[in-house]
């Protein structure tokens, strides 16, 4: 499993996985582009944390499915928006359209101050959401 980046000074796709090497200095690999200045030592930490934790996700997931069967169904919004909100805007690429449902749905939703923005201490109760 795979997560593609870009590059946001030369617009180059590049994966996740190659940045999570510490010694690299968490640049573009094609222009050196710096994409955490200042935390150069701990993005690739980050990146591989997020690398680990999706594979971890949908590893689970796929899990439970084939447990469950149709006996369970998870709410697929409230698995996928909290991951498509916590992305900055502009990350389309040719693997993201699997999420672009979620995403057209987060858009939706963008006029509504996000939790942690309002300064709460805790996130807000689930909002109900309509059948289907
Ligand atoms: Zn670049």
């Amino acid at each position: 499993m795979s997560i593609a980046a870009r590059c946001g000074s030369c617009r180059r796709e590049l994966p996740l996985v190659q940045l999570v090497q510490p010694g690299q200095g968490f640049r573009c690999l094609f222009c050196g582009f710096a994409f955490a200045p200042g935390y150069a030592t701990v993005a690739p930490g980050v990146g591989a944390r997020i690398l680990a934790t999706h594979t971890a996700l949908v590893t689970a997931l796929a899990a439970l499915a084939s447990m469950t069967g149709g006996r369970l169904r998870l709410d697929q919004a409230t698995v996928v928006d909290p991951v498509a909100n916590a992305l900055p805007e502009a990350t389309t690429t040719a693997t993201a359209t699997a999420t672009a449902t979620a995403k057209e749905a987060g858009l939706a939703r963008r006029k509504r101050a996000h939790w942690w923005a309002r300064g709460a201490g805790a996130q807000p109760a689930q909002q109900p959401r309509p059948a289907g």
